[in-house]
């Protein structure tokens, strides 16, 4: 089995670590415009040999995950160069401006748009690990877009990494994803701005930082050049996402002011639901 990686990260690394731990005799070949990547993807073992993009011809499957601008450019010549019988995945955090990109493609049917809910907030090869996709949701969109025969080959190496799969059309991922992903980015940016604004010195936030902090920030450690061109290509879903968060903070601030701590009592306590919602999404 021969699986090209174009991006080598910590998405594209993390994926090729458990095919190689499922498949001994898969070869990895690794595709990435940073030369310091490559060399330390080798050396950690995520990929096998280094390989430009024109070699992905003879890939089983091609897996595309770069950030979401540049997998704009990317993805088309990948799949100019595929065979027939090679199937592309492309891993990006938006899925709507890919599928238009690709729609009229000669090779769409060699494509399948995912969107694998796992993560952390660190980047390269070093950020790449074993398990990230166990339990986690895939989300694959205009499967029927796609051959069915590498459709099912997709999806038995989903399944086969521990991923749940689910459908959604792309204007409709985008417009959820704003909501769960992409706005807890930018209040976790937001959030980490305010505070390293107003404490001057660092050190004094570390010594009063506690877990709460530091997971409400942990996203504000995510790298820029992955998130401007998400936040660019999801502009309109993340913009009313945004007038709404700032709404409610907005209101929250108001009941501070008059005083209204019963109000704010209900509202903390209306939003704890969120225990049981999230604890339906574990099982
Ligand atoms: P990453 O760790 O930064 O890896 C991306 C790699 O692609 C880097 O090595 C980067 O090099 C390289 N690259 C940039 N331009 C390239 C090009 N033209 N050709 C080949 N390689 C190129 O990013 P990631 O977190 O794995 O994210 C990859 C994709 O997955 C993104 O589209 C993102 O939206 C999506 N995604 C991310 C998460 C997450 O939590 N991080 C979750 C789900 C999906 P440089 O660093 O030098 O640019």
């Amino acid at each position: 089995m021969k699986v090209y990686v174009v991006g080598i990260g910590l998405i594209g690394g993390s994926m090729v670590l458990d095919i190689k731990g499922l498949y001994p005799e898969a070869i990895v070949f690794g595709v990435d415009t940073n030369e310091a990547h490559i060399a330390e993807a080798l050396k950690l073992g995520v990929i096998d040999q280094a390989a430009k993009l024109e070699d992905v011809g003879d890939a089983d499957f091609v897996i595309v995950s770069v950030p979401v601008d540049i997998a704009m450019v990317v993805l088309p010549q990948v799949l100019d160069y595929i065979d027939e019988e090679t199937i592309v995945f492309e891993v990006g955090s938006t899925k709507n401006p890919i599928c238009e990109a690709v729609a009229n493609h000669s090779k769409r049917r060699n494509f399948i748009a995912t969107h694998p809910i796992a993560g952390t907030e660190f980047s390269g090869p070093s950020a790449a690990i074993t398990g990230l996709f166990q339990g986690k949701t895939n989300i694959i969109c205009e499967v029927e877009k796609t051959t069915f025969k590498l459709q099912e080959k997709a999806l038995d190496l989903f399944r086969a990494i521990g991923m749940r799969i689910r459908y959604m059309d792309p204007k409709s991922h985008d417009k959820h994803i704003a909501y769960v992903s992409h706005l807890s980015h930018i209040s976790s940016f937001m959030l980490g701005k305010t505070v390293m604004e107003k404490e001057k010195f660092e050190q004094d936030i570390f010594d009063m930082a506690g877990s709460g902090f530091e997971s409400t920030v942990r996203l504000a450690k995510s790298s820029p050049a992955m998130w401007t061109p998400i936040f660019k290509q999801n502009k309109d879903q993340v913009i009313e996402t945004l007038e709404e968060y700032i709404s409610n903070l907005t209101q929250f601030k108001e009941l501070l002011q008059k005083e209204d701590y019963q109000a704010i009592y209900d509202e903390m306590q209306g939003v704890n639901k969120i225990k049981g919602i999230l604890n339906g999404l574990k099982k």
